[in-house]
């Protein structure tokens, strides 16, 4: 499809693939759009169209030509359900959204303890601390109302849709997504329409008979003879239990501090590999010749994005990750005096960079020791040291990518400005991350401008660090998805392991909600 479409041309497209008059469609909708872009030089669009006409199977038994189905009906819905009691799920990003979507669905009235604020709370004091450093340790980019992913380009991996993707796409649209999501295959949703649509969410599920209690960190489960009993958590300075037979666990990647109270508590986790790196910024407009050439600014088209993945000789993988076009480097922690790096991006995406997190792959041969918490003093100490290195005060250190190959530091910037708030420091990529890393770094560039010529820009700039692209920690649980050993434990999401991004997360909360529904 040519990327000027409008309504009329698909209609008339539709028609001509069908051999049917256009007066004989009843109504058009879009079930794919993708951008194919093989042949730079002649852009278009792969569509799926589903066609409503008076007699479908009569049409489709004349029509034998590849490429034209009946196309199956996918809804998801959940039947009334009584439970012994509410049940609880501790956290509100993606997977404790859904969890407790489904859950209220039901009937059972969950009751959700998330430690953050609400999102309106939140994004007053996540500005506050990309303007003045000033952090708050419960309400950040990573915590608080939505979870992780409210801060970011809402970027959606949906690959094959089954029914509980196609749920989750409609209750993003209902509750304020644009209406692409659904279709495009590369779809996102922009931090600023994300916090609307998480409001609408949690609206959804209260008038379901859920709760939500923001301020409530659970600090630890309650469990006696193998079986779930309760949860314990602190709210405005004191400590409450409540009772329960089911939770879902969906904490998020950084609860550290719930990490380790459950392991205390005898909670079964292993550790996981992950990866770290910087984020860099090129200039959008740069990107989009690289990707789109004479079809760069088409407004059909929006910003470029790119991913790639190197494998080197020294067995360490080297990725991109969380490409925002059009965005901004975030300030993303939650723990006093650590830096940590991510990517958002606004539903337009016309911010003057394009940022990309360049990772490597980390495993326990890196850790320290044995301990399935490893991973996190690992990420720790990364983070304490661009911390030092940016001087204090949550600036990040950054450095030119051409200065970064040279090894040397910056001492001026060229035509890309860094994003982070709220500031930086020029500072080397090598004071901060492990030299294994930092080298890999330095050989993937080099094999990645290969692929994608341009993408070695001198001028781009590396700020850092990342160490927060998912979980490295994996809680243990069975086929049944409860923790091992721990009837009515629910370990979910990104946090727990099970997870990586908004879909999947909120995926394996249906997941948990159906398995405790006995679904
Ligand atoms: C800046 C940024 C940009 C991102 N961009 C994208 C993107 O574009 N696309 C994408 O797919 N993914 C993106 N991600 C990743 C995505 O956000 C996560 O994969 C997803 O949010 C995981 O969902 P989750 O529900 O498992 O965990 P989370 O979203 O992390 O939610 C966990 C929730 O639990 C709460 N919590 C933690 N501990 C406790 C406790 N003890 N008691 C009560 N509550 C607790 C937290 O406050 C948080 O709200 C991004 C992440 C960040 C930080």
């Amino acid at each position: 499809m040519q990327l000027n479409y409008d309504y009329a041309v698909l209609i008339n497209t539709a028609a001509i693939r069908l051999q049917i008059s256009t007066d004989d469609i009843i109504a058009l909708e879009i079930i794919k759009r993708e951008t194919n872009t093989k042949n730079i030089e002649d852009i278009y669009f792969d569509m799926v169209l589903a066609v409503t006409v008076a007699d479908e199977d009569k049409l489709l038994e004349t029509r034998t030509r590849k490429h034209i189905y009946k196309q199956e009906e996918s809804t998801y819905t959940v039947a009334s359900n009584k439970l012994p009691s509410r049940p609880v799920i501790v956290g509100f990003g993606a997977a404790g959204i859904f969890a407790a979507l489904i859950l209220a669905e039901a009937g059972t009235r969950p009751i959700v303890l998330e430690r953050g604020q609400n999102v309106d709370n939140r994004r007053e004091r996540v500005q506050r601390f990309w303007n003045t450093g000033e952090l708050d340790i419960q309400t950040n980019v990573q915590f608080g109302e939505g979870g992780a992913g409210t801060f970011s380009d809402g970027k959606l991996k949906t690959g094959q849709k089954d029914a509980r993707k196609l749920k989750i796409l409609d209750e993003f649209v209902r509750a304020g997504a644009p209406d692409e999501i659904k279709y495009l295959t590369k779809p996102h949703i922009g931090t600023d329409r994300l916090r609307v649509v998480v409001k609408n969410l949690r609206e959804k599920i209260i008038s379901l008979g859920g709760e939500i209690v923001f301020g409530a960190k659970a600090n630890n489960v309650l469990y006696k003879d193998s079986k779930i009993t309760g949860v314990r958590y602190d709210k405005d300075g004191s400590e409450f239990e409540i009772e329960t037979d089911n939770v879902v666990l969906a904490i998020g990647h950084s609860a550290r501090d719930t990490f380790n109270n459950l392991f205390d508590s005898g909670i079964k986790m292993e550790q996981k590999p992950f990866a770290v790196g910087v984020r860099i910024e090129h200039p959008q407009e740069l990107i989009n010749r690289i990707k789109y050439g004479r079809f760069a600014s088409h407004p059909a088209l929006g910003a470029a994005d790119y991913r790639m993945v190197v494998h080197l000789k020294n067995s360490r993988g080297v990725y991109t990750f969380c490409m925002c076009p059009g965005g901004a480097v975030a300030a993303a922690a939650s723990e006093e005096n650590a830096i940590t790096t991510n990517g958002m991006s606004e539903f337009m995406r016309d911010g003057r960079n394009a940022n990309t997190a360049l990772l490597v792959t980390v495993d326990k041969k890196d850790f320290a020791n044995d301990s399935p918490l490893a991973g996190i003093d690992y990420q720790r100490k990364i983070e304490a040291a661009a911390f030092i290195a940016g001087g204090g005060g949550y600036k990040a250190p950054v450095q030119r990518l051409e200065d970064f190959l040279a090894k040397r530091q910056s001492a001026s910037f060229g035509d890309v400005l860094p994003t982070y708030k709220p500031g930086i420091v020029f500072a080397e990529v090598d004071s901060y991350l492990p030299d294994y890393v930092a080298d890999s770094l330095r050989r993937a560039i080099t094999e990645m401008s290969d692929w994608m010529p341009g993408f070695y820009y001198p001028d781009a700039i590396l700020t850092g660090a990342e160490t927060r692209s998912t979980s490295p920690v994996k809680i243990i649980r069975g086929e049944n998805l409860e923790a091992y050993g721990i009837n009515g434990l629910y370990p979910c999401g990104e946090g727990a392991g099970y997870a990586g991004g908004i879909i999947s997360a909120a995926v394996d909360g249906i997941l948990c909600a159906e398995r405790i529904l006995n679904i």
